[in-house]
């Protein structure tokens, strides 16, 4: 541009003054125009990035495709092109955001386009050995004299040697066909070494015996003295095969070659030109051969390398899934990892909340015994208050309280109570006659009679006190009394239960004072009691053996009538 413009002719402006002004004029002119150019031309030189994948410990391995990116500043005028390295790493960091081209190896390339971050445009023609090839494979050699080794599946448990782990075409191509055919290079006592490129240093050491196997790239072959091994039957090819217009003996399938791809950012008009620049870029150029390449060629399908990388369960497939899932974790880890946390968080809960549950229903069924042990306690101290020890009959308590409720309820129904005495005749005889426990066996039997005759619901025989008992008849006029004690004073008769000491007969006997009345609010239990107490009293005075009754009103009148 510039050169253009001092070779022109001059402008007719110029050509009119003449002479020192117009050499003056003419050089501020040139100025004007030169600065005027210079920032014209520097506002329209637009710097395109171009990312080179390289692995991670070469990053010196991007200077091969210095004059490529020099070659299209060059041909593309307005555009400025430059390097930027980028480290072979998955996943890809955010230094991608600036780039316009990518150019990667096929892995690094297959990895970036299932994360949508690149498409192929172009795919290179590596050059090796003056062999131009867009694909690339590996071959696997062993000694020829080795009749033992004749499929890959024979490595098994056998020592190879490789180039380097990370190589694509070095070793992954190879390993994919070895696991297919069953052999794990690095199980099932299988050993693998990886000793670096030298290729002519490795298949010196097979020729040698050091190992087994070889695993080379397949261009290494376009070595003369090594394709002579071959050629000469010293090596053998394993698992040869032959693909059309690939000019190497390979033990693998074809995989394409290193790519030039674009980003999503890439203008569409900057990806023509640069495609189409670089399919017309020499293949014999400077460009091409600093690039060890002869130049580059429609994109190839990347296909095969995914599924080597897949079945591998290399990045971006690692995690051993081939799954979207590790990726969608990946890019959002934050939302993944509360989601997890969420879950543990639940189950904690749920589980605690069973224990929880269990716990409580251990607890109610604890308190459901409980409660039935006291309610059993309960009727137990109940009987045990209300029920006298020796004979069974209601005690002296019960009693008290039952008449005391008779007489209020008496009092409301305008009814007629009852209370009858009994006291056993001479009973301190008894005792001295035949002993205590005797006279206990004696209680008892007394206490029997009285409540088989007493039977009736709502009437109530209970000890009183010592050889004494009681009987309260609720709703009995003083006939129905007198009849039951008679009944008493008869059938304890009738027991003969021996009694030689009594001054009354030779059997026990007892006497009965009984005492009825018609509630009212002047009187009171007592009262009737009292009465019944004088009744029993005359009983024994006037003979024992008897029943007398308490005259007309006994809760109020101390008359009494003998009826025995
Ligand atoms: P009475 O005919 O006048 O009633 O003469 P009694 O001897 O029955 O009357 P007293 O009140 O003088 O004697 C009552 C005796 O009853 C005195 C006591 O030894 C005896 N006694 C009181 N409680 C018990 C008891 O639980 N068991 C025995 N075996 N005897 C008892
Ligand atoms: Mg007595
Ligand atoms: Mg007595």
């Amino acid at each position: 541009m510039l050169v253009t413009f001092f070779s022109s002719p001059p402008s007719p402006l110029l050509r009119g003054h003449g002479g020192l002004d117009g050499l003056r004029v003419g050089i501020v002119a040139v100025l004007a125009v030169f600065a005027l150019t210079m920032s014209v031309a520097s506002r329209a030189a637009q710097t395109v990035r171009i990312g080179v994948v390289v692995p991670l410990a070469e990053p010196q391995a991007a200077e091969r495709w210095r004059l490529t990116a020099d070659y299209l500043t060059g041909v593309l005028p307005g555009y400025s092109f430059e390097l930027t390295v980028l480290a072979s790493r998955w996943p890809p960091n955010g230094s991608l955001e600036n780039i316009d081209f990518l150019l990667a190896a096929p892995a690094d390339y297959a990895a970036l386009e299932s994360a949508r971050l690149a498409t192929r445009l172009l795919t290179l023609r590596a050059l090796e050995h003056g062999i131009a090839s867009s694909e690339t494979a590996a071959v696997v050699l062993v000694r020829a004299d080795r009749g033992d080794l004749r499929t890959l599946a024979d490595l098994k448990g056998k020592s190879l040697l490789a180039s380097n782990r990370e190589s694509f075409d070095g070793f992954w191509v190879a390993w994919y066909e070895l696991q297919r055919a069953g052999v794990d290079p690095f199980r099932q006592e299988t050993r693998i070494e990886f000793v670096g490129a030298d290729a002519r240093m490795m298949v010196g050491a097979l020729m040698e015996g050091a190992a087994d196997a070889a695993i080379l790239r397949a261009s290494a072959l376009g070595d003369y003295t090594l394709s002579s091994l071959v050629d000469s039957g010293a090596l053998r090819v394993l698992n040869r095969q032959l693909h059309e217009g690939y000019p190497f003996e390979v033990s693998t399938r074809l995989y394409p070659e290193w790519v030039l791809a674009r980003t999503p950012r890439t203008p569409d008009n900057l990806s023509r030109k640069v495609t189409l620049a670089l399919l017309q870029m020499p293949a014999d150029g400077l460009a091409a051969r600093a690039s060890r390449s002869a130049g580059w060629t429609r994109p190839l399908d990347y296909s095969p390398v995914h599924e080597l990388l897949r079945a591998l369960r290399l990045p971006p497939y690692a995690d051993g899934s081939a799954s979207p899932l590790p990726q969608f974790v990946r890019q959002h880890w934050v939302a993944s990892v509360s989601v997890v946390v969420l879950m543990l968080v639940l189950m904690v809960l749920v589980v605690h909340y069973r224990r929880l549950t269990r716990r409580l229903r251990a607890s109610e069924q604890h308190l459901l015994e409980v409660r039935e042990q006291l309610e059993n306690s309960n009727a137990v101290l109940h009987q045990r208050s209300s029920v006298d020890g020796l004979t069974g009959v209601a005690n002296r308590r019960v009693f008290d309280e039952t008449l005391a409720s008779e007489w209020t309820r008496a009092l409301r129904n305008g009814g007629p109570l009852s209370v009858i005495l009994v006291d056993i005749d001479h009973f301190k005889r008894h005792n001295d006659q035949y002993g205590h426990q005797a006279g206990d066996e004696c209680l008892r039997a007394v206490a029997q009679t009285l409540a088989g005759t007493v039977k009736r619901s709502g009437d109530v025989v209970a000890r009183y006190g010592g050889e004494e008992f009681a009987v309260i008849l609720p709703g009995v006029e003083v006939k129905g009394a007198v009849a039951v004690a008679e009944r008493i004073r008869q059938l304890v008769e009738q027991i003969r239960l021996a009694h030689v000491g009594s001054m009354t007969g030779r059997d026990v006997t007892v006497s009965l004072g009984v005492a009825a009345t018609v509630p009212t609010r002047g009187a009171s239990p007592h009262s009737l009691l009292e009465a019944a107490d004088q009744a029993l009293y005359q009983a024994k005075a006037v003979g024992r053996n008897q029943v007398i009754v308490a005259e007309s009103d006994a809760a109020t009148s101390d008359r009494l009538v003998a009826s025995g």
